[in-house]
């Protein structure tokens, strides 16, 4: 899962960012409105994290250029605590949730993953393929009980699989949500990376769809 950050705080931008990563998630950086913008229209995010006071182009105009040219991914805004005119204003504007700053990071942690869920069309913080179990909550997997042991990719890779069970997702798409824009992108190492995780699942879940890329089976098929 990808994240965007748009916080013109470097502290606050590092912090949010940091606490993402530990979370399992990849994150792009942006600390004025214009720059946020630009990676929200030309990069696909699984969730955005929005300041609403922003150099060069505030958050509320970012959310509507986002929403007018089309651009759906859930937006959770920051607004400062006492500007209710702020939370309306975002909310219209299009953005899907705010926290009011000063925050707790677990709040706004809590809020992407429900964000992520709903948008993939799940409700519950645990999302379940026949034996395994993806807790979004504390990032972790288990196949029949068992903990499972992943790397960052493998976790990244599964949670995507999963929060989009039953849909064939491409190389292409997974190299997208499993990196952040810096990163040397090689769409070979995927097939590694399924592959691994198909013998840490032991179990036969994902489905390879010649030409296409790869399928997590829905919990339908699975019974
Ligand atoms: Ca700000």
């Amino acid at each position: 899962m990808r994240i965007l950050v748009v916080e013109d705080d470097e502290n606050l931008n590092r912090q949010l960012s940091e606490a993402l990563k530990e979370s399992g998630y990849v994150v792009d950086q942006a600390f004025d409105g214009e720059e946020g913008h630009y990676l929200g229209e030309t990069e696909p995010y699984d969730a955005v994290i929005l300041d609403i006071g922003l150099p060069e182009m505030d958050g509320i105009t970012v959310v509507e250029k986002w929403r007018a040219a089309g651009k759906g991914m859930p937006v959770l805004m920051l607004t400062a605590r006492d500007r209710w005119s702020d939370k309306v204003a975002g909310i219209d504007a299009g953005a899907d949730d705010y926290v009011a700053k000063p925050f707790h990071v677990e709040e706004v942690l809590a809020r992407v993953r429900a964000l992520i869920r709903r948008a993939a069309g799940h409700s519950s913080s645990e999302i379940v393929c026949g034996p395994v179990k993806l807790d979004t909550k504390a990032s972790k997997a288990t196949v029949n009980g068992t903990a499972l042991k992943l790397t960052s990719h493998e976790f990244r890779l599964l949670s995507y699989l999963m929060h989009h069970m039953g849909q064939v997702v491409s190389r292409t798409e997974l190299i997208e949500h499993m990196y952040d824009q810096d990163f040397d992108r090689d769409s070979n190492t995927i097939e590694v990376f399924v592959g691994r995780l198909r013998k840490k699942i032991g179990v036969d879940l994902i489905e390879t769809v010649r030409g296409l890329g790869y399928r997590m089976q829905a919990p339908s098929d699975v019974r």
